[in-house]
């Protein structure tokens, strides 16, 4: 089942932005800080923003925290309390728990401690802000595999008015639009009688090799 509640420790940067993006999205977010200042920056923007320390069981117990759905670590500035926090969160049976790390070795041990997602924000960061900056048509993209991946691209004015089937790209480049996504909706599994606008994005999945083919070749 999808995750509907989530509880989210540590409200520096990511932890803060990671619980409101939730709440824009109409989670149920109880932000757990052990900063009054950050609780209360973050108390009327969450369901719930409490004031504790997230590696008292004690607390953590009376919050209820095992009810949720899917917890995350968003302690960045003290590897201890991290892995405290994380091994909390399982011990109390959350369905899902991820965690960011600051460095590979503290990634090793959270996943070690059976923690289900780590996340390296800045490394992450990097290697996407790397890919949009070569890429200038690339919105986002996710590995599907080391050799597979699905990109978002907008549709570049070269392409203003052509149908899927002109473009051709599973013959071409080997790589098939999945979706196309344009102001008055998205259109999933397009056929070859849709056609792209300038300024629409497509849904592109494929090798990287096919997906490099297609963005040289056809933006
Ligand atoms: P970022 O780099 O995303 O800004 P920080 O590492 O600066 O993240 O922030 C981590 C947050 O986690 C801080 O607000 C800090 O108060 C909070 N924090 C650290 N340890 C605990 C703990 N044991 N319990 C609750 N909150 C904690």
């Amino acid at each position: 089942m999808k995750a509907q509640q989530f509880v989210v420790i540590g409200l520096g940067r990511f932890g803060s932005s990671l619980a409101l993006e939730l709440m824009k999205m109409g989670y149920e977010v109880l932000g757990i800080d052990h900063h009054e200042e950050r609780v209360d920056e973050m108390s009327e923007q969450l369901t719930h923003a409490v004031m504790a320390d997230a590696t008292d069981e004690g607390i953590m117990r009376s919050l209820g925290v095992r009810n949720f759905d899917c917890g995350i670590v968003a302690i960045g500035d003290n590897m201890e309390r991290s892995i405290l926090a994380a091994i909390l969160l399982k011990e109390l049976g959350i369905k899902q728990v991820v965690a960011k790390a600051i460095s590979v070795l503290h990634g090793r041990a959270l996943s070690k401690l059976g923690v289900d997602r780590v996340i390296f924000p800045e490394k992450d960061m990097g290697i996407r802000v790397a890919h949009q900056l070569v890429t200038p048509h690339l919105l986002d993209y996710i590995e599907i595999s080391k050799d597979y991946k699905i990109v978002e691209l907008i549709v570049p004015a070269c392409m203003n008015g052509k149908s899927l089937s002109e473009l051709n790209t599973r013959a071409k480049y080997g790589c098939s639009i999945i979706a196309l996504n344009r102001e008055s909706g998205i259109i999933v599994a397009p056929t070859a009688h849709d056609h792209l606008y300038k300024g629409d994005i497509v849904v592109v999945i494929g090798s990287n090799d096919s997906i490099d083919r297609f963005e040289n070749g056809a933006m």
